[in-house]
């Protein structure tokens, strides 16, 4: 693997470790951090703040209720959720999502398939397969959508991803990734609203695909 250059910005990192991004978000970032070191030692930093920062508030705040709610908690028994370890190019949280099965994938024309890994009103996140040389369809976004490389590459406006590389690509730009030449580019994609095709064609197919 090239050394990563894309990586996942502090404030997103920080959102993550604290629980409040977004589930199909926190798939994208979970499987960047499985990936690299540096994104793992700030994720670390941030868990630590976040850990200290827990203590002072219980320190202060725990009282009569409050008191039995949290030994409550306690007692209940932990939900142990199974360990997926990477397997192949997918990272461990990517293989969670599958939950153990191989991808589903289905095709949107011109080669390029995708494999839904869970989509709700909240948003979705997928697996796109995408071959060599060929543009994913031009599209401009209605919120914020996360690109995590798997497999070989891809470029576009603002530069080239490679394995391991993660773009985070706001509703302002409107970009046309075409995987480089090679082998197939298969990405991790979340989103958090629908995407908008500007081509005609996938336009049409999008209700079919739910893109
Ligand atoms: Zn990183």
């Amino acid at each position: 693997m090239t050394a990563i250059t894309h990586h996942i910005p502090d404030a997103i990192l920080a959102a993550y470790a604290s629980g409040s991004l977004q589930h199909h978000y926190a798939v994208a970032v979970a499987s960047h951090v499985s990936l690299c070191v540096q994104c793992r030692a700030s994720l670390e930093a941030h868990q630590t703040m976040g850990g200290a920062l827990l203590e002072v508030t219980e320190r202060v705040a725990v009282s009569g209720n409050m008191k039995a709610d949290l030994m409550a908690q306690l007692d209940a028994p932990v939900k142990s959720e199974p360990v997926y370890t990477r397997r192949g190019i997918y990272p461990g949280p990517v293989v969670a999502a599958l939950k153990g099965q191989e991808p589903k994938w289905k095709s949107l024309g011109m080669g390029v398939r995708q494999s839904i890994l869970s989509q709700d009103k909240q948003g979705s996140v997928r697996l796109l397969y995408i071959p060599g040389g060929q543009a994913v369809p031009d599209h401009g976004h209605n919120g914020l959508e996360m690109t995590l490389v798997l497999q070989g590459s891809f470029s576009d406006d603002t530069g080239r991803f490679g394995v391991g590389d993660i773009e985070i690509a706001n509703e302002d730009l409107e970009h046309t990734p075409i995987a480089d030449p090679g082998d197939p580019c298969i990405c991790l994609a979340a989103t958090d609203a629908p995407l908008r095709f500007n081509a005609f064609v996938p336009r049409l197919l999008q209700p079919l695909f739910r893109i």
